[in-house]
This record gives structure tokens, C-alpha cells and sequence, in this order.
């Protein structure tokens, strides 16, 4: 065992001494009613070198099956016997999440808003603080998302691949699906790629739900993350699924206003051509069919039938061998809970938090 003191991680302030953990209230600011506002995040300091890893949720304030994967994470027994740093954000945007709303009060989307500047909006200064107090620190990141605007996403990990750590670390987390997706100004994860910083996004599920089976591969992946760069060590789980890094991906956007009526599921794969739905109007006079523009597969879909001209309604990813990942999306169904059960496991949700 490594005897000498790591220095402590400092947030706020706050010191979390190593080989301690303890939750840091960061003030953020004060709300017009006088009352204060604090980030809640979970440290795991451990006493063994290793790398420091942030998990994020709720950047999106209405993307709340993030914050249930960290509970999970928090009190999972390999934590126990971590090397390195866990700095857990369950609810980073805390003044959407009380709202139920993506944005900031001042209707800004704070993942539009990185690296932020303490001078700025009220969403930029939130940025910058969690650049200045959480994310600089960190030699990793994941971030958790969902789908947006009542569309429901099949789990999915969207990182820049052409960093070698960042592609390893895409793949280990092993889910069927990895999107190489360009850098979104002012997200997250391009502040902390300019860092140099390997950061995966994952996305599943849909805004507003909790979602067990996103829950649990979400909680699988970030541990076999941990795992991968050397923060905890897992057995190797024999698993059919092999992540399959899409080609490309495209949106089918509603060619008329009306009701719309899918005919695929996600996770069905469709071949280019293919009707994949059909919208009408409410009187049944007119109505046209949704036509696949790509062969496929399906990882998003609105679960919202009233469309305007011009809605997404399907997102469907390219690949060049099909098959394959068809078969790990089929493996991926067989080793979850289906991904529409709506039942959520509240078996662990009895305890606090263990302290190690
Ligand atoms: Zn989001």
C-alpha cells in the first residue's frame, strides 16, 4: 500500500482528505428569495493513487435517469476498494431539476454555455464554476444524459474517437451502440476534450422517466469504465454485446403536421426504403408514410405522437457491418430488463450511502 498522504481534493470550501469520503455542498449562488443554492457532490477520495474521475448528471435539469445511476454507483461495494478519486454530480443543473426543465431560469442550456466565464450569465457562471471547482481537477469524465423533448434514446455513448484513450474508453463501456459525434459548441465535453481530458457522454432513456434497463447498463458501463482505467477491478462478465461505432446517423423529420404513428421500436433495425411509419391528420383525410432514408438501426424515437412539418420523429445510426450489430442488440435486450419495463428496482434504495 502507497503509505504517503495524497493532497486533499479541494472544492469549494471544502477539503476532502484522502482516504475519506464526504459530500460538498457548492455554493453556487442565492435564489431572489434569499434562499442559498448548493450543488450536492459525493468525493471518494481514496488513499492509492489513481485517476480522478468525474460523473455528471441532470446538465439537462429534466434528465433525471442520471441521477439515479450515480445513487446506484454511490453505493456500490466496489467503491469499497477504490485507487484514485470518484467526484460524483448527481444534479449539476439543480435549477432545472426543481423545475422539471432542461434549461437554466434564465432559459439558457448550460450545455450550449462551457467553459463558461465568471463574469457571464447566470448558466456561463455555473459553467465556469464546475470548470474551476470540479472538471479542471479530473483526469475523467462521463456524463449522463437522456433523450430530449419526449424522445426516448436506446443507450448509447457519444465521444470523440479520435482520441485513442477516449475510443477505448467508448468501447469499454459496452453498450451496442457508439456514436463518433462531433463537438457541440459550447458543450461539456469540447471544454474538457480542449483540456485533454477523455470524456464519454451517455445517452439513454427519455426526459422526465426513470428507465431501469438505461439505468443499469448505464451503472454497468461507468463501472467497467473504472474498471478499464485501473480504479477498480471487476471480474470479466461474459457478454455477447459488442459496442459498434456507427458511421453515421441520421433524423427522419416529419414531412407534414399530423398524428404521428411509428411502426418500429428501438433497437429494430430497418433497411433504407422501408415504411417506418405514418402520420395523419386527425380526420383521417390526409395522411403519408414515414419512409427510412438509411438501412439501420433505431436508437431514438419521439414517444410524443402530435408533430409539426419538421419534427424529428426517428433517429436511425449507419453502420457498415449491420449483422453484427443487430446480433449485439439483440444480446444487448436478452442481458437487461426489456428496455420498455416501466417497473424500477428500489431494492438498494433502503440505505444511505456506505461509508468506506
Ligand atoms: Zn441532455
Amino acid at each position: 500500500m502507497n503509505r504517503t498522504q495524497r493532497p486533499p481534493v479541494e472544492i469549494g470550501d471544502k477539503r476532502v482528505e484522502s482516504g475519506t469520503n464526504d459530500i460538498v455542498n457548492l455554493a453556487v449562488t442565492r435564489l431572489y428569495t434569499h434562499t442559498n443554492i448548493r450543488i450536492p457532490i459525493y468525493v471518494n477520495h481514496s488513499r492509492k493513487e489513481g485517476p480522478v474521475l468525474f460523473v455528471s448528471a441532470a446538465v439537462h435539469g429534466d434528465e433525471i435517469n442520471g441521477v439515479e445511476t450515480i445513487r446506484r454507483l454511490l453505493k456500490h461495494r466496489s467503491l469499497h476498494r477504490m485507487r484514485g478519486t470518484l467526484i460524483a454530480i448527481p444534479i449539476v443543473n439543480i435549477f432545472g431539476f426543481i423545475n422539471h426543465s432542461r434549461y437554466l431560469p434564465d432559459r439558457r442550456d448550460l450545455n450550449r454555455h462551457f467553459p463558461g466565464s465568471d463574469k457571464g450569465s447566470l448558466t456561463s457562471r455555473l459553467a465556469n464554476l464546475l470548470m474551476e471547482e470540479v472538471v479542471g481537477k479530473c483526469t475523467h469524465g462521463i456524463d449522463l444524459h437522456t433523450g430530449s423533448n419526449h424522445r426516448y434514446n436506446l443507450p448509447q455513448i457519444r465521444a470523440s474517437l479520435n482520441d485513442p484513450e477516449t475510443r477505448r474508453l467508448a468501447l469499454a463501456f459496452g453498450v451496442p451502440v457508439v456514436l463518433d459525434s462531433d463537438m457541440r459548441d459550447g458543450s461539456m465535453r469540447q471544454a474538457v476534450h480542449e483540456m485533454g481530458i477523455p470524456m464519454l457522454l451517455y445517452e439513454g432513456g427519455e426526459a422526465l422517466r426513470f428507465n431501469e434497463a438505461v439505468i443499469r447498463s448505464g451503472l454497468r458501463g461507468i463501472l467497467a469504465v473504472m474498471n478499464a482505467i485501473g480504479m477498480i477491478q471487476r471480474k470479466k462478465r461474459s457478454s455477447k454485446i459488442q459496442p459498434g461505432i456507427a458511421k453515421s446517423s441520421v433524423w427522419v423529420r416529419a414531412r407534414m403536421s399530423g398524428i404521428f404513428y411509428a411502426r418500429v421500436r428501438l433497437g429494430d433495425v430497418v433497411e433504407k426504403g422501408e415504411i417506418i411509419g405514418k402520420i395523419s391528420d386527425p380526420l383521417d383525410t390526409t395522411g403519408i408514410d414515414v419512409i427510412s432514408p438509411a438501412s439501420g438501426v433505431i436508437i431514438g424515437l419521439t414517444n410524443l405522437p402530435l408533430t409539426y412539418s419538421g419534427d424529428a420523429l426517428v433517429h436511425i445510426a449507419t453502420y457498415d457491418k449491420l449483422e453484427q450489430v443487430e446480433d449485439s442488440i439483440e444480446a444487448f435486450i436478452e442481458e437487461s430488463v426489456p428496455l420498455d419495463h416501466d417497473q424500477i428496482d428500489i431494492s438498494s434504495a433502503r440505505n444511505g450511502i456506505q461509508s468506506s
